[in-house]
């Protein structure tokens, strides 16, 4: 444990350490080594404890500012919090780095392999969980109270590598040399219930009385903005056992059945995503989000009752935001927080907790619309099923009231139909008093499609909050190159302002200038030329065109489309080997659900299209295809920078965001992408000329899923592609194999519900404009210098101002 910060005002100040004094006090007294043995890894915790302890005195000033100003709190409840490393960053916002480099320089190390060697925690899947992370750093910047509170899940995501091109699952193991960031709170640790039966007290009140009890203990992270002004917190919940061992169970020689309740206690927080092709795997997860919601609830009603009496002003004082509708189990249980623990009548425990409550929604596709079948629900959570439906009959007035003329049904949480389920969706949205799309388009589409009814019913509750990013991570320290020559050029009031980079406008006219910008984008193509080398053992021409899709693999992010057309290209190159071609590397990396089996099988097929390509000695250094396994931020903070062609090709109205796109502009790549997501803001910003938009908009693709669509017809009348399911079909990029993607040729031919066909021709004809334009270096980098001067509105510091004015009513 750390001891207290010295109270400023005394007399004698004593002298802080010097960084280098608390590093190595840290390397002996912590980490319990020697300067001569020790190893790299024991330098990076010496430094990150070193880096936490000048971290912690912001924390606690922070904390005690808040308690004085009663400032509104903010709850970020989150399933995932894709932090990445946290070591850079932090020595980033608290400007240490400098300090740190001299440091290891004079020992002959290199701070920069410190850096490398703390573990990435894989605590996200996608944009959802990275989205977390950077409000939690923009919050922090932007001066906001807030909270995150999560999940520490032992293992995370899984591990990706490739077996022969397949995709191979491992655990992820980043717990295991220690987590040098956390605090545990070992005072700390809410009980949540599950199961049981209910029966009502002599009042007639409901009594649950659950039949299993898991106990959450808290983990605390701090996370400073930018300068270290302002620190908040994060807090993951770790799952134990009720009771610590059954010892009359032990005694008599069942160490098994006395381990066993351990084992299930603990398996909550084991990994994030739980297969979920079993009924096992399903409740599983219905109790992790169960489990990390109600213990945050239960933190947020004590933390306010520390200092306030009357829970019915809970929400002045309280902002909790739903980040997807993991956490939406929220609605009733803070209702039965408020009911059952604290003796509100039921009426006014609603009001309060939709005062409260807030819900962001990151989807429109059905199957990804979370639904619980009403047997689970009710056999894991009686009471909760009781409040829900007397939430629906609240509902059910609403919208009776509203007199519409919409059908009740279609709203209540709970959908009669196919055996009953939970719409966890609808639940939320009736139990918030905002509910937020994540850009302009997606709101729109809320209003048209998933949330129509509701929408109709409450006509003010839907508004738009476009997704962001923070530019501390995603440009400042992930390209200090870029960073460097943009400080020198405008000064470093950007970090903090990110729309001063206007100011880079005139220089996208200056000769000398795009220079520099291009030859930073040349270092850092040179650098992840490195890194494919290490990783791959494949050998780039830096430069080349570097065409880049990283992403989670779905078919509505259209992976299948880049590979088609990168197909399409290498055949045309085979026919006209003496042609001016653009040289270029496609570059893919993204993790597949591991149920998932057609995006695993297009990770294979891109795998043995880049096998075939890649080992073709007649076309040289034209074409490369490299996959880079295990996707996650730290991979992303390499690949980015190297980035000149961003693709952004998900199928019109299907993305909701995009977090990835901003990212890629940032860095002065430019983007091929369809007017989807944040897209279309970008498009916006940066001006149609410094933008390839192509293919189909939302409008159009809608009324072509609606029926009548025959791809078979559309492949047969789009020639290139034509020839590449033809040679997919007769196994030319599978030594023969005509087996192993007739799921993907029949996906093509005769489902193809994300339109690769219709949009193939117009995506081909974009790519070719491209390798035209990136052959005029002078055009291209005045394009690129373009993007990264007008991305400034895209970050995450204007997001969370934009919900604390709108949402949160919590402007600091
Ligand atoms: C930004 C980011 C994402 C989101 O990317 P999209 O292209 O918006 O889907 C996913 N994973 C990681 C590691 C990221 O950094």
């Amino acid at each position: 444990m750390t001891t207290l910060p010295i109270e400023t005002g005394q007399k004698e100040r004593r002298r802080p350490p010097s960084l280098g004094d608390m590093i190595v006090r840290h390397l002996v007294y912590s980490v319990g080594k020697d300067q001569a043995h020790a190893v790299t890894r024991d330098w990076c915790v010496a430094l990150s404890l070193a880096i936490r302890d000048r971290m912690v005195d912001g924390w606690m000033t922070t904390t005690r500012r808040i308690y004085k100003s009663g400032q509104k709190r903010v709850y970020y409840l989150s399933m995932e919090f894709m932090i990445g490393r946290l070591l850079e960053d932090a020595l980033s916002n608290m400007e240490l780095t400098e300090e740190a480099r001299a440091f290891f320089d004079e020992r002959g190390l290199d701070l920069g392999e410190v850096l490398t060697s703390e573990p990435d925690p894989a605590l996200g899947n996608g944009g959802l969980g990275r989205l977390a992370a950077c409000f939690m750093d923009s919050m922090a910047t932007v001066g906001v109270a807030g909270i995150g509170y999560g999940i520490r899940y032992e293992h995370g995501i899984f591990r990706q590598s490739f077996q022969d091109g397949w995709q191979l699952e491992e655990p992820e193991d980043w717990l295991v040399g220690g987590n040098a960031w956390e605090f545990e709170r070992t005072e700390v640790v809410h009980p949540v219930n599950f199961g049981g039966y209910v029966s009502s007290d002599a009042n007639g009140k409901p009594v649950w009385n659950p039949s299993e009890r898991i106990m959450a203990a808290a983990f605390d992270t701090p996370i400073a903005g930018w300068k270290g002004q302002h620190v908040n917190t994060l807090r993951l919940w770790s799952a134990r056992p009720a009771e610590v061992l059954n010892l009359s169970q032990f005694n008599q020689g069942d160490f098994v059945a006395a381990a066993r309740q351990q084992i299930v206690a603990e398996s909550i927080t084991k990994v994030l995503y739980p297969g979920d092709h079993t009924p096992e795997g399903r409740e599983l997860r219905l109790k992790q989000e169960v489990f990390f919601t109600s213990a945050s609830l239960q933190d947020i009603v004590h933390r306010f009752l520390l200092n306030h009496e009357n829970l019915e002003k809970l929400g002045d004082h309280v902002a909790i935001q739903l980040n997807d509708t993991h956490p939406a189990i929220a609605v009733p249980e803070l209702v039965r927080l408020l009911e059952d623990v604290h003796g509100m009548d039921f009426r006014k425990a609603f009001d309060v907790a939709r005062a409260c409550l807030h819900y962001t929604n990151h989807t429109l596709l059905p199957e990804a619309l979370e639904r619980w079948p009403l047997e689970l629900f009710e056999r894991c959570l009686p009471r909760h099923m009781q409040i829900i439906r007397a939430i629906d009959d609240i509902a059910t007035a609403e919208v009776l009231a509203a007199g519409k003329g919409i059908d009740p049904n279609v709203v209540r949480a709970i959908d009669p139909h196919y055996g009953g389920f939970v719409r966890m969706g609808n639940l939320a949205f009736i139990g918030s008093s905002h509910v937020n799309g994540v850009s302009a388009l997606h709101t729109e589409l809320m209003k048209k499609t998933v949330f129509k009814d509701l929408h109709t019913v409450y006509p003010d509750r839907i508004l738009n909050q476009t997704n962001g990013i923070t530019p501390r991570r995603w440009l400042l320290e992930c390209n200090p190159r870029l960073s460097g020559l943009i400080t020198e050029t405008i000064g470093d009031g950007w970090v903090a302002d990110l729309e001063q980079l206007k100011a880079l406008e005139p220089y996208a006219e200056d000769a000398a200038f795009r220079e520099r910008f291009r030859r930073v984008k040349a270092d850092n193509k040179e650098r992840l030329s490195v890194y494919v080398q290490e990783q791959l053992g494949v050998k780039l021409d830096p430069t080349a065109l570097f065409d880049i899709q990283i992403k989670r693999i779905h078919e509505y992010k259209r992976q299948l489309l880049n590979i088609l057309e990168t197909m399409a290209l290498y055949n045309a190159m085979k026919a006209n080997p003496n042609g001016e071609w653009q040289p270029r590397v496609k570059i893919f990396a993204g993790k597949a659900a591991p149920s998932y089996t057609l995006a695993k099988l297009i990770i294979k097929l891109i795998n043995d299209v880049a096998d075939k390509i890649n080992n073709d000695s007649a076309l040289g250094d034209m074409l490369k295809v490299v996959f880079l396994p295990n996707y996650n931020v730290s991979s992303a903070e390499i690949i980015i920078p190297a980035a000149d062609l961003s693709e952004q090709i998900s199928t019109a109205g299907f993305e909701a965001s995009g977090t990835g796109n901003m990212k890629f502009a940032l860095n002065g790549a430019l983007t091929i992408g369809t007017l989807d997501g944040a897209n279309v803001e970008i498009l916006e910003h940066v001006g149609e000329d410094n933008i390839y938009i192509f293919g189909m908009e939302a409008e159009e693709v809608a009324q072509l899923q609606s029926g009548g669509y025959q791809p078979w017809v559309r492949v047969g009348e789009t020639p290139r592609l034509q020839d590449v399911v033809t040679q997919i079909s007769s196994g030319f990029f599978s030594h023969g194999d005509t087996e192993r993607f007739a799921g993907i040729v029949d996906n093509v031919l005769a489902h193809d519900y994300f339109l690769v066909a219709p949009d193939f021709d117009s995506y081909w004809s974009t790519q070719r404009w491209i390798d035209k334009d990136f052959r005029d270096q002078n055009v291209w980098q005045r394009k690129a210098v373009l993007n990264t001067a007008n991305m400034g509105w895209f970050s995450a510091d204007r997001t969370i101002r934009g919900y604390a004015k709108d949402i949160w009513n919590a402007l600091p």
